[in-house]
């Protein structure tokens, strides 16, 4: 990138989730226009951009239309298309490039990403077959955990095996589809590093953050995560080589677990901001989103210092039904929790919903934060903040 991108420069969204409503609000904040694109329409990014272009990924001739429309392309999920990508490109820089997506796209090319640039993972075998996940269970033990190499999130696409005889099964469940078998980590803590480069190699990052998840799904984070020094030195060194093997200009996350001896192990990565981010929004100086738009627009990088500690507890869809695995019983519609009682709870608290029309369960529907004197206060504030939300009384609504 020769020039910066100065606004009132149109930035191109791929994906219209919350993570691209919270990119596009920074960059409304900061003056640039937002384009869109996605099948959905009124969409949490369609809500905040100047535009939104409402097609499949995979139709190339509304792809053209929407990277004409825009002075730069970004995304906010990894499984953007490769032609998709490719289409983005003939008009438009994308940041990330395409080899970040490449390779956050299959987590067998992940972990063979890691293993050549001599980065720790679980031990891992490539599955096609049910002979192979069998040869493959022999070889690095149960328990161990299947999962499909691409489109997996949040614990979809996975299951555990405890020993051999579970194997057909675990196939059989995951659709018989090319797949990684890695062992099962006894973790004793989830972590991230939210790192940052820039056009010009600039890097930044937000240190180590804790993150608790439940059913598979980030629950609550918290930072800076409560570690001795050297752990997120060695952790933000991983990030850094992550970010420049794969010539990364924007924001990454590299997930890891933290073993009971002190180990780091990388679980995936994301090229794009992350939900264990949200947090930056408040507790930084500059927020993993600005950040984003900072480095896709060739920007320098903004301070990533703390302002304080701080907690980030997610609003899943479940909040919202009387019993959460009856989806029949949905007894609130999105505006109806009490939000008066969650942000009287503690003035530290702040709230953010996404602005989608439907809950369901598993499904990100918000976040609140709050800052305290340690990231274990902070955490106890948000989930405290969180049980209010279904207190009964009167709440005043807001969307
Ligand atoms: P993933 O979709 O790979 O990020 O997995 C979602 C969550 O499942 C992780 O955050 C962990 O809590 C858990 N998990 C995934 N892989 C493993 C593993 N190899 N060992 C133990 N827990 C895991």
């Amino acid at each position: 990138m020769n020039q910066p991108l100065l606004p009132p420069a149109t930035i191109g969204i791929l994906g219209s989730g919350q993570l691209g409503r919270m990119l596009a609000l920074a960059a409304r904040q900061m003056g640039y226009r937002v384009h869109v694109f996605s099948p959905d329409r009124h969409s949490p990014t369609g809500q905040i951009a100047d535009r939104e272009f409402v097609a499949a990924y995979d139709d190339l001739d509304a792809v053209r239309q929407f990277a004409q429309s825009v002075d730069v392309v970004t995304y906010e999920f990894e499984n953007v298309p490769a032609e998709t990508a490719v289409t983005c490109q003939e008009f438009a820089p994308l940041h990330p490039g395409p080899q970040a997506l490449h390779v956050a796209q299959n987590r067998l090319r992940e972990k063979e990403f890691m293993v050549r640039h001599g980065l720790p993972v679980a031990p891992f075998v490539a599955v096609g077959s049910l002979a192979s996940l069998l040869v493959g269970l022999e070889e690095i033990g149960a328990p161990a955990i299947l999962k499909t190499a691409t489109s997996g999130y949040d614990g979809k696409g996975q299951q555990r095996l405890e020993r051999l005889e579970d194997a057909a099964e675990a196939w059989q469940a995951i659709g018989e589809r090319p797949s990684i078998l890695e062992s099962f980590v006894d973790f004793e803590r989830e972590v991230s590093v939210v790192a940052s480069r820039s056009a010009t190699g600039q890097f930044a990052h937000y240190g180590l953050i804790e993150n608790d998840h439940a059913n598979h799904i980030l629950d609550v984070s918290t930072a800076p995560a409560d570690l001795p020094p050297e752990v997120s030195r060695q952790a933000v060194a991983m990030a850094r080589t992550v970010l420049e093997a794969l010539d990364v200009v924007g924001v990454l996350c590299v997930e890891f677990f933290l073993t009971g001896d002190g180990r780091l192990l990388i679980n995936e990565i994301a090229p794009r901001p992350h939900n264990s981010g949200h947090l930056t929004i408040e507790a930084c100086a500059t927020s993993q989103f600005e950040q984003q738009l900072r480095a896709i627009c060739g920007l320098p990088l903004g301070d990533t210092r703390y302002l304080s500690p701080a907690a980030m507890a997610n609003l899943l869809g479940d909040l919202w039904f009387l019993h959460k695995d009856n989806p029949q019983s949905a007894i609130r519609n999105p505006q109806s929790l009490n939000w008066t009682a969650v942000l009287a709870h503690h003035p530290a608290v702040k709230l953010h919903l996404y602005g989608k029309q439907t809950a369901r369960p598993g499904r990100k529907m918000g976040h609140i934060t709050a800052q305290a004197a340690t990231g274990e206060e902070a955490a106890t504030i948000v989930r405290e903040a969180r049980a209010r939300a279904r207190a009964r009384g009167r709440g005043r609504t807001i969307r």
